[in-house]
């Protein structure tokens, strides 16, 4: 998968981080003492990407190299640059590059760069970029890079970039099917299904299609789908004439749900609206709510002989 290809490359990235971290700190320690010029103050920068109300945007995986979040999300990345002596708290700023497109921050150009000045004590300092959002579904990706000011300079800080975060934007995607009674699907009025016709005396009930979309099959949906059931119109307006919850459950990144069965309908014109809404398991996989079209359904006016469902 393309998510764990990137994680592959950025848990090598990192090993040269580290690697590169230690080489200066090696270098940092042989030349204490030496000549003040050889001096150095080794900074790390870590980064997470935030939701609006600061929480932290679930982890991809369990090694948090890359995050995930709900279609339209607002987020925003804390970086946080500690020092390895916490007698020398960081000064100067972050520079913060965000992407969008990719999860590589591998533009030649960054769509927006933003720097912003940190602050802190006892050897870390943090800074938090802008917001950016709501973002659509797909690829993201933010880079935090420490700029030391003069003073900072002064005591050995160096630029240090931070590993490239991953943000991969989820969209959950819901449809809908009328279903007789027996399981069967109502007649589609055109292709796309865009409505369904049934005849006079039909019991329906609703089946809702919950998929994880672009989060892959790593994340079934669970939660509730709340059906709403409207008489006398086809476009889900106004009150509905039932509501009723059901519980959504699948695998593979695709979970069912289904509304109970109807009274044996009377000709005239009728129309379901389904909501998914996330559990607490599904917010903790990146998913967020959705909602499927409006479905339409045309009960006949029964001409000739009575269809047997
Ligand atoms: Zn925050």
């Amino acid at each position: 998968m393309k998510f764990d290809r990137f994680s592959e490359i950025f848990q090598r990235r990192q090993r040269l981080w580290v690697a590169a971290l230690g080489l200066a700190l090696a270098l940092g320690v042989a030349g204490a003492g030496a000549s003040a010029y050889a001096q150095t103050s080794a900074a790390s920068i870590t980064t997470q990407v935030h939701l609006a109300d600061h929480t932290p945007a679930p982890c991809a995986a369990q090694d948090c190299l890359g995050q995930v979040a709900p279609n339209k999300s607002v987020v925003h990345d804390l970086a946080t640059v500690t020092s390895a002596d916490p007698r020398m708290t960081p000064t100067g700023s972050v520079a913060f590059a965000f992407y969008t497109g990719t999860a590589e921050c591998n533009l030649v150009r960054p769509a927006t760069l933003i720097t912003v000045p940190l602050n802190g004590s006892g050897g870390t300092a943090t800074a938090e970029s802008a917001s950016f959002g709501p973002l659509d579904a797909g690829d993201y990706s933010f880079r935090a890079i420490y700029q030391p000011d003069a003073a900072a300079k002064a005591l050995g800080f160096r630029t240090t970039p931070g590993n490239c975060e991953q943000l991969l934007i989820i969209k959950v995607e819901a449809s809908t099917l009328i279903h007789f009674q027996d399981g069967l699907p109502v007649p589609c009025v055109a292709l796309g299904c865009t409505g369904q016709v049934a005849p006079a005396g039909s019991v329906v009930h609703d089946v809702a299609i919950i998929s994880s979309g672009n989060g892959g099959p790593g994340r079934t949906p669970t939660g509730t789908v709340t059906f709403a059931f409207f008489v006398g119109h086809l476009h889900c307006g106004g009150r509905p004439a039932s509501v009723e919850v059901a519980v959504a459950a699948g695998t593979n990144g695709i979970a069912y749900a289904e509304s109970s069965n109807t009274a044996p309908l009377a000709p005239g014109a009728y129309s379901y609206k389904a909501i998914y809404t996330p559990d607490a398991a599904a917010i903790a996989l990146g998913l967020g709510p959705a909602s499927a079209n409006c479905e339409q359904l045309e009960v006949l006016d029964n001409q000739g002989p009575v269809p047997t469902r």
